[in-house]
């Protein structure tokens, strides 16, 4: 028995999350059994170069040896309280000097949780209960924020899951990434009804989709103007294309910030938080419920806090973002000699690439026409090759600073075989 029917026997479907299925790929999805550095081992004792990082908090590489000695010391001294110990006020501190706009913040366990509290928050804060997200961008599987709308911009909501309540959905508004023009007619029409926008400031579950000049900037005038608040949702972005995240980046100051995925260092944790006056509407100083046993945990901070420091080495995104480029470059360049379309995008360590002559790729139509069946056999072609890259057409890719100069020749060379035969 394979291990994936072994975990079928008593996992719902073989795996606790599911693009990890390989539903996307087909075949069946490989174990890992340990990692160090840019490497993954699988059970059967492959060595794979990995660019999930564990879909993006392994920004040090694996087993970093000054996270793993931070995470043994601290379990050492006991799991959890229950209790205020003094690591949450340093990761808290280390998130506001990074992330200027997060004056305070608040530590949940994962992003799905960070998001969640953080459009309560803004509903709660607002007293309004409508909120605009867009189509393709992913904020975990919260229900108001499982929605998708039809095609015309101002569609009422409608869940992309059974299970979502359609009473629920009807307060999510799905507008088209980087389409101005819709933004502003929902803004006219819905105003003052208006919570909050939520956006991925670089949508990077559908692939990899930067905003177009001005998207961002409107965003803010927008919701400024109508008292609505703008939450950049950075779970991904965060501290991943720039030590201050997208909004760093691109200078557009939100007034709420989700962060998750690298803050935890590889330990489940994640944090939202912004504006002073908008945090105390949080419980216990304000009105809005939010809590969790295991908010805090002294592990996940120990993790996260050695992470997070480590990203202040001199030149640690300057070197990032070359090992990055360099990698979707050359991917760029052998897709090119080998006669395959292939539209490429990069920020600090995150990256993407789609199977489409349409470059720029610029919104969710662009890459749900790209040729899947294409990155199919691209994934799997790398991944005998001994290259790990995320099992779906529609996942951003990340490097980490444990990916060296041999790492990506080695990633080149298999790619230039692969496309060859892709043509
Ligand atoms: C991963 C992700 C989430 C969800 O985080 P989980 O820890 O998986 O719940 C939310 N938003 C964005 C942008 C993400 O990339």
């Amino acid at each position: 028995m394979s291990l994936f029917d072994d975990a079928r026997r008593v996992i719902a479907g073989g795996v606790n999350s599911p693009v990890r299925a390989f539903a996307g790929v087909g075949g069946e999805p490989v174990f890992f059994r340990s990692a160090g550095g840019a490497w993954l081992e699988t059970e059967d004792g492959r060595r794979l170069i990995d660019y999930v990082g564990s879909w993006g908090p392994m920004i040090l590489g694996h087993a970093d040896p000054d996270v793993i000695e931070a995470v043994v010391a601290t379990a050492r001294r006991g799991l959890s309280f229950g209790a205020p110990c003094v690591l949450e006020t340093r990761i808290a501190e280390k998130i506001c000097a990074m992330v200027p706009s997060m004056e305070r913040v608040r530590m949940v366990s994962s992003g799905t949780e960070a998001t969640m509290s953080a459009i309560r928050l803004a509903r709660g804060h607002t007293g309004r209960d409508t909120i605009i997200k867009f189509e393709g961008c992913y904020h975990g599987h919260s229900d108001s924020l499982l929605i998708k709308a039809g095609s015309g911009a101002l569609t009422l909501g409608v869940p992309s899951s059974p299970g979502v309540p359609a009473g629920l959905a009807r307060d999510t508004v799905t507008l088209p990434f980087n389409d101005i023009d819709a933004v502003a007619a929902a803004f006219d029409e819905l105003g003052e009804r208006l919570a909050c926008v939520i956006v991925e400031p670089i949508a990077g579950n559908m692939n990899m989709v930067p905003p177009v000049p001005g998207f961002l900037e409107a965003l803010r005038e927008r919701c400024s103007a109508a008292g609505a608040l703008l939450i950049f949702d950075e779970v991904m972005t965060g501290f991943r294309v720039a030590q201050g995240g997208a909004q760093a980046l691109y200078g557009i100051t939100p007034d709420l910030t989700t962060l998750g995925k690298i803050v935890g260092g590889g330990m489940p944790a994640a944090a939202f938080g912004g504006r002073a006056d908008v945090m105390a509407s949080i419980a216990p100083d304000g009105p809005v419920y939010q809590a969790g046993t295991l908010s805090g945990n002294p592990v996940a901070m120990a993790a996260g806090l050695c992470t997070l420091e480590k990203l202040g080495a001199p030149g640690f995104y300057e070197s990032l973002t070359q090992r990055t480029r360099d990698l979707v470059d050359g991917l760029a360049a052998a897709a090119s000699d080998a006669g395959v379309p292939l539209a490429t995008e990069s920020a600090g360590g995150m990256f993407g690439f789609v199977f489409s002559d349409d470059a720029p790729v610029r919104d969710f139509a662009q890459v749900a026409a790209a040729d899947t069946e294409r990155f199919r056999r691209f994934f799997h072609g790398m991944l005998d090759a001994g290259v790990y890259f995320a099992p779906s057409a529609f996942e951003a890719g990340f490097v980490s600073a444990a990916h060296g100069e041999d790492e990506i020749a080695q990633t080149l060379a298999a790619a230039r075989t692969v496309f060859a035969g892709l043509a």
